[in-house]
C-alpha cells in the first residue's frame, strides 16, 4: 500500500514533467500525504542503488566534437520506471538523502569517463553538486577518494554549482570549493545569470566556467533583450578566460549566434537530450549532425 500511494503521487507528478513549479503548486495539497512516502522510496533506492546516470554532450563550436558531458542522475525505479530529477531532488537535499545519492553519481560519472578514456576517448564529465555536499566537512575528501578509486585524471571532473551555493556565506562551503580547485578539478557556475546581480563571487572563488541558463538561450534570436544579455555574458567570460556554456540550445538560429559570438560549447536538444552511457558512447563515434 505504501508504494502504490507513493507511486500514485509519482504517476500525478510525472503528469507535469518538464515544469518543476507544479510540484510546488498544483501538488501541495497532495505533498504533505505522499512525502512521507516518496522519501520511504528514495530510501530503499539509495540502499539498492536505484540511480542511473545520464550523460549530456556539450558541443565544442570551433571543432565540432564533443568534449565533454552533463551527467544528469535518473531513479530508475523497479515499478514506476523512469524517474526524472526534479520529482526527487528537493526531497533529497531536505531529508539528507543528497549526500548519498551525489557519492553514487559522482562514482558512477567518473568509472564512465575512465572507461571512455581507456577506449581512448577523452571527455571531461561535469557531476551537479547540492549546497549540502560541499557543507559536510569531508566534501573534498569524497572526491578525492573517488578520483583515486576510479583512475579519473582530476582533470577530466568538472563540478556544476549554482551561484546561491556561491552567495552562501558559509565557510566550510568555501573551503571545500578552494580544496576541490586545488585537486585541479574544474568549476562551472550552473544557471548562470539567474541568481543574483551580484558578481563579486567571482572574484572570491576559482571558477573555471560559465554557463548561460536556458532562460536567456530560449528568447534567441527573437528578444533583442536575450540577446544582448547573451552576448554580454560571453563577452565577460571570454575577458575572465572562462569557458562559457549556452544551456537548453534547442534551435540552429540559436547554435549559429552563439558560435557568431564566440561561446565555446552548446548544450540542449540541438544536439542531443540526456541519454544512457551506452547510447552516448554510439553518439561519440558519429560525427554531430543538426
Ligand atoms: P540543470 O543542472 O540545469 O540540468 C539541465 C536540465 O535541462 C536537465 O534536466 C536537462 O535534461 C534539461 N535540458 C537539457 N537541454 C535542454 C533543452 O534543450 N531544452 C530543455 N527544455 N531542457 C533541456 P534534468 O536532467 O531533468 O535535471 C534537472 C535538474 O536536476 C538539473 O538542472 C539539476 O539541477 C538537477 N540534477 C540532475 N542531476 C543531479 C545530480 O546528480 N545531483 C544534483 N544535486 N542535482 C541534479
Ligand atoms: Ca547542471
Ligand atoms: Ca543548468
Ligand atoms: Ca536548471
Amino acid at each position: 500500500a505504501l508504494l502504490q500511494g507513493a507511486s500514485r503521487a509519482l504517476i500525478e507528478a510525472k503528469k507535469f514533467a518538464g515544469n518543476h513549479y507544479h510540484l510546488y503548486t498544483d501538488e501541495l495539497a497532495d505533498k504533505d500525504a505522499t512525502q512521507p512516502l516518496l522519501e520511504g522510496a528514495l530510501r530503499k533506492a539509495v540502499a539498492n542503488r536505484e540511480f542511473e546516470v545520464y550523460y549530456q554532450p556539450k558541443l565544442h563550436l570551433a571543432s565540432g566534437t564533443i568534449r565533454g558531458v552533463e551527467a544528469l542522475v535518473r531513479w530508475q525505479h523497479p515499478q514506476l520506471g523512469l524517474v526524472e530529477p526534479e520529482r526527487f531532488i528537493y526531497l533529497a537535499e531536505e531529508n539528507g538523502l543528497i549526500g548519498a545519492i551525489g557519492e553514487q553519481v559522482l562514482e558512477q560519472a567518473c568509472q564512465q569517463a575512465r572507461e571512455w578514456l581507456n577506449d581512448g576517448i577523452e571527455i571531461r564529465v561535469a557531476v551537479n553538486l547540492s549546497a549540502q555536499q560541499l557543507k559536510q566537512g569531508d566534501g573534498a575528501a569524497v572526491i578525492e577518494r573517488t578520483l583515486k578509486r576510479t583512475g579519473l585524471p582530476h582533470h577530466l571532473l568538472e563540478l556544476e554549482l549554482t551561484e546561491s551555493i556561491l552567495l552562501e556565506e558559509n565557510s566550510r562551503i568555501s573551503s571545500t570549493i578552494h580544496r576541490i580547485r586545488e585537486l585541479g578539478v574544474g568549476i562551472s557556475i550552473d544557471d548562470f545569470g539567474t541568481g543574483y546581480a551580484s558578481l563579486s563571487y567571482l572574484r572570491r572563488f576559482p571558477v573555471s566556467a560559465l554557463k548561460i541558463d536556458r532562460s536567456f538561450i530560449s528568447g534567441i534570436p527573437d528578444s533583442d533583450s536575450d540577446c544582448a544579455l547573451a552576448r554580454a555574458i560571453i563577452a565577460m567570460a571570454l575577458s575572465l578566460d572562462l569557458r562559457v556554456v549556452a544551456e537548453g540550445v534547442e534551435l540552429p538560429q540559436q547554435a549559429e549566434f552563439l558560435r557568431r559570438f564566440a561561446c565555446d560549447e552548446i548544450q540542449g536538444y540541438l544536439v542531443s537530450k540526456p541519454v544512457c552511457a551506452r547510447e552516448l558512447t554510439e553518439q561519440l563515434g558519429q560525427p554531430v549532425s543538426f
